[in-house]
């Protein structure tokens, strides 16, 4: 098969990159395949600061520099299915790549209360590891003069 790779790592946050460097690292002959859903990866650590003193949110993206020179294939898209026993992987735009290992780096999304009414509304907002909703909601924040933010944990007192 043509799409066919040693390592498929699922995800391109910190976890994914590190785990698809060690692999090609370790095993320079072996293929190595990183998918992730971001067309740019960011530096989750950098985001409260794309809403204030970073100049450009283009400043906090990860290049894919370092892991296009040691040789990991990259693909953007979303796993929408693996099957276990054909060891194989399958995008949401239909490809289906096979694997020997498959590594799930998936981490973690924002999660909402159900049962918390309006958090479907116009203007309510999370903070996902996104450039391009990050990049819309930034501009958004622009025209409001009164903010609040729900949840005080680290994210929350950052933002
Ligand atoms: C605002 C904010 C500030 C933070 N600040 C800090 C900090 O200062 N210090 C610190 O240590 N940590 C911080 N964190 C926490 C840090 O973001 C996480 O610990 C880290 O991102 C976890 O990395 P990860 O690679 O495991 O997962 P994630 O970063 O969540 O990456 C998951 C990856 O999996 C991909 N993915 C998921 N499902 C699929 C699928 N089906 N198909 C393809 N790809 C998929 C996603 O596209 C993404 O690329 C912060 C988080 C936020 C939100």
């Amino acid at each position: 098969m043509g799409n066919q790779y040693d390592v498929i790592v699922i995800g391109g946050g910190p976890s994914g990159i590190v785990a698809a460097l060690t692999a090609k690292t370790n095993n320079p002959d072996k293929t190595v395949l990183l998918v992730r859903q971001e067309k740019q990866a960011i530096v989750p650590c950098g985001i409260p600061y794309m809403f204030g003193s970073l100049e450009s949110t283009d400043k906090n993206v990860v290049a894919d520099g370092g892991l296009n020179s040691a040789g990991v294939t990259i693909k953007i898209g979303a796993v929408v299915e693996v099957n276990a026993e054909k060891k194989t992987c399958t995008l949401n735009s239909g490809e289906t790549c096979g694997y020997e290992k498959l590594v799930f780096a998936t981490g973690s999304s924002p999660s909402v209360p159900a049962w918390l009414k309006g958090s479907q509304l116009k203007n309510v907002y999370i903070v996902p590891k996104n450039k391009a909703y990050l990049d819309a909601m930034i501009k958004d924040l622009e025209q409001f003069k009164k903010i609040v933010v729900v949840g005080g944990g680290f994210i929350g007192v950052e933002v």
